[in-house]
């Protein structure tokens, strides 16, 4: 069986101290799982180089881009994005970008691969928010457009936040569609406007969770298709998660990355997954709630 190309970076992981409201050391404990589950190993995956200016100015102000390369991120944005920007959160969030668009140029290639971090659909054009520094979906989207390796791009993000920061970044590319699930009363509480946006009531279980999305996987592609799509594969609908509002089970979460992944790979349409958000102060937990994700993933290669 061929292994899933997974893109990954030891400085996902920029070292926050245990306890704070980010749980950055997810990102090293899904390698150690998907290690341990023989998913692959070091030697098996894509290391990206960070993203250049010139990348991110795609899908972000330069101004903006700058502040990020030079950590001199006004006080009043990092406030909102959650924590300081510093080198290694300024690297860190041009490597997970550059991974993004690395995962989709070998999903281009391979059919399907999967980020170990990305999702950061908070980003706005001209700011981080809410834990997102540079949003590397929208900037991958972009970049494949301009490369011409893409002419139509579908955003599927499921994670239980909207992705506010896509919608408003793609708004007007036409190329491009975003379609959001998310909980209605969950952060942020003003939303944006995707191409198509589905809000969920407070406490969805599996069932109703599962019956909705096979309702909406055949519209993201009605009239519109992409030749790639990006997943956001956030585990935060998890019923455990600290900050998700819903009441999805490990099963649920498994059940709808199935149904992600085989509803485009059925269709010969590669996908390119990322991480997205997941919140939990037990780690072990949480990365092997993200762990899901790639298990399923390599099911479909
Ligand atoms: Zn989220």
């Amino acid at each position: 069986m061929p292994l899933l190309p997974i893109v990954h970076a030891p400085a996902y992981d920029a070292g926050f101290a245990p306890g704070h409201r980010f749980p950055m050391g997810k990102y090293t404990r899904l390698m150690e799982l998907i290690g341990e589950t023989g998913l692959g190993s070091a030697a098996d995956f894509h290391a990206p180089a960070p993203a250049s200016a010139e990348w991110l100015a795609l899908a972000h102000h330069r101004t903006y881009v700058d502040q990020v390369l030079g950590c001199s991120v006004p006080a009043l944005i990092e406030r909102e994005i959650g924590f300081q920007v510093d080198e290694r959160v300024s690297l860190r969030a041009r490597l997970a970008t550059a991974g993004t668009v690395m995962a989709a140029r070998l999903a281009l290639s391979e059919g399907l691969a999967c980020n170990t971090a990305g999702g950061s659909h908070h980003a706005r054009r001209a700011q981080g928010a809410g834990f997102c520094t540079f949003n590397d979906v929208a900037v991958a989207a972009h970049l494949l457009l301009a490369d011409g390796h893409a002419g139509r791009v579908l955003v599927i993000d499921l994670d239980v936040h909207q992705g506010d920061g896509t919608a408003e970044i793609c708004a007007g590319t036409a190329a491009i569609r975003t379609v959001s699930m998310h909980g209605e009363k969950n952060y942020p509480v003003r939303k944006q406007v995707s191409s198509i946006d589905v809000a969920l009531p407070d406490g969805v279980r599996d069932d109703a969770y599962l019956e909705t999305l096979d309702w909406l996987l055949p519209r993201t592609i009605e009239g519109f298709s992409p030749d790639l799509v990006f997943y956001n594969a956030g585990v935060d609908p998890h019923e455990s998660d600290r900050l998700g509002r819903l009441s999805l089970s490990d099963e649920g979460l498994r059940r709808r990355d199935r149904r992600v992944f085989s509803f485009f790979r059925e269709r010969g349409i590669p996908v390119a997954s990322v991480l997205g958000g997941g919140y939990s102060h037990d780690i072990d937990a949480l990365a092997r709630r993200h762990l899901i994700t790639f298990e399923t993933a390599s099911q479909f290669i």
